[in-house]
């Protein structure tokens, strides 16, 4: 069962958080309370393979992703990113790790570098950090040896921010918008390129690209969640790659 799995992977993370509010539902005590972590396991990805956004950018090779970005999860993400509740670093990296592991895995045994989507550098302007950088750095360090982080890739100067725009505006922002910063450091190199959340693909396409084209042997993709796109012929939240 996909609930109970990430049922242990989020149990480990409960000791380690500060006692503060929690960010699902504001309840004093724990970051992510027991009834939160609850609803985060019914948020599981009902599929274990690679997702895919519609409409599917060309030549996406499938990502893997833990949570559907909803509800709980959402707050979750939301608050660490841009409320300054960074105590969530641990819960998210952990379902974030859990992604990698699974990508890391369909390019066979081996270690990998894991780079995460670079801000924009209006994002650190506003934000004052890199949240990205600091959740790679921690599921590398829960995915133990074999898994290295790399802050490989950056955003080229005049590139907006991505939040608030809408798909195509997503794609023309972004269109070779990012470039590898010691080309040395991933060629050759088996890659999981991650980002927090998965919504047009756009931002994982464009970083992909660059690494590729910098020699990268293999560039996999992962996401802590990934946001649901509701069809109405067949009610699935997204759809798996094989589809
Ligand atoms: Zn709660």
């Amino acid at each position: 069962m996909v609930s109970v799995r990430l049922g242990s992977v989020l149990a480990a993370a409960g000791d380690l958080v500060l006692p503060r509010s929690c960010a699902g539902c504001d309840r004093p005590g724990a970051a992510v309370c027991t009834g939160c972590r609850r609803a985060l396991c019914d948020l599981a990805v009902p599929t274990p393979g690679p997702v895919a956004p519609r409409p599917v950018p060309e030549g996406w090779p499938g990502c893997h992703a833990t949570l559907r970005y909803e509800g709980v999860a959402a707050r979750l993400a939301r608050a660490f990113k841009d409320e300054d509740r960074r105590d969530l670093g641990d819960v998210l990296a952990r379902l974030l790790a859990d992604a990698v592991r699974r990508a890391a895995q369909q390019g066979g045994p081996g270690g990998v570098l894991v780079v995460p989507v670079p801000s924009s550098p209006a994002a650190i302007r506003r934000r004052g950090d890199q949240p990205m950088l600091q959740l790679a750095g921690r599921a590398v360090h829960l995915l133990g040896p074999g898994a290295a982080v790399e802050a490989g890739l950056r955003v080229r100067r005049g590139t907006a921010d991505q939040a608030g725009l809408d798909r195509a505006a997503r794609l023309a922002n972004l269109d070779r918008a990012m470039t590898v910063r010691r080309p040395r450091r991933v060629h050759g190199r088996r890659i999981v390129l991650v980002d927090d959340v998965l919504t047009s693909g756009a931002t994982l396409t464009e970083g992909r690209r660059a690494l590729l084209e910098a020699g990268a042997a293999r560039v996999d993709l992962a996401v802590a969640m990934v946001t649901p796109r509701r069809s109405p012929t067949s009610g699935l939240p997204f759809r798996s790659r094989a589809d």
